[in-house]
């Protein structure tokens, strides 16, 4: 039977309609999950479903080994992936999909994004890359949990963006400043290339603003 899911249901709903409105999803392509405290389940957005519109009652719960808990629709197709991160990364606690138009644009094009802004170089010092599977296979998931160590976005080539973070909100920077990062390089390559911050600065950057 499908629940009220409470303040993380309404967070996860939230989400994806702020990504939307962003330009970082359409109503058919993104996802997004948590998980729920103390146990191997989590909460995360159905198939196939518009994500600017989703409800309490259109979020599916379930274990982390792919058995459907509660849910009126099946789990997104890239449950595995979700599912394969936070079985690889016990810290983190919510995982975001986006097709983040200017970061994916720039990787099909062969562009790296560098420490181009102080926040892309405190918060992505790695932005790895993940050659292209095909969306929603396990191919993908197992290919995305090999690069996820120490990493707070990976680039999915082709396709998008998948972030990681101790809660939705810092998932949801890191897609935020990559796409940000994407867009400034973009910007800066259009008139005549993209400098990055020198390594000292960065360092300085680091030293600044440690947490
Ligand atoms: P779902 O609607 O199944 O979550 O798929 C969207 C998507 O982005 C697949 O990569
Ligand atoms: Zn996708």
């Amino acid at each position: 039977m499908s629940g009220n899911y409470g303040e993380e249901g309404a967070k996860l709903a939230w989400c994806m309609k702020s990504l939307h409105a962003r330009g970082l999803i359409t109503g058919s392509g993104g996802n997004a999950s948590i998980r729920l405290d103390g146990r191997d389940e989590i909460l995360i957005t159905p198939s196939g479903v518009y994500k600017a519109e989703l409800e309490h009652a259109d979020l599916v719960r379930m274990r982390l080994d792919g058995k459907v808990l509660d849910g009126r629709w099946k789990p997104s197709s890239e449950w595995r992936m979700h599912t394969e991160i936070y079985k690889k990364r016990g810290d983190v606690k919510a995982v975001v999909h986006t097709h983040s138009p200017y970061t994916t644009g720039l990787s099909i094009a062969g562009r790296q994004i560098g420490p181009i802004t102080p926040e892309v170089a405190l918060m992505l010092p790695e932005i790895g890359v993940v050659e292209y599977a095909c969306p929603g296979t396990e191919e993908l998931g197992k290919l995305v949990s090999g690069r996820i160590t120490g990493k707070r976005a990976l680039i999915l080539q082709n396709h998008g963006v998948v972030s990681v973070g101790r809660d939705l909100l810092e998932a949801m920077t890191a897609i935020e400043v990559l796409e940000e990062g994407a867009i400034t390089t973009f910007i800066a390559n259009l008139m005549g290339g993209a400098k990055v911050i020198p390594e000292e600065e960065i360092e300085l950057i680091k030293r600044v603003y440690k947490r």
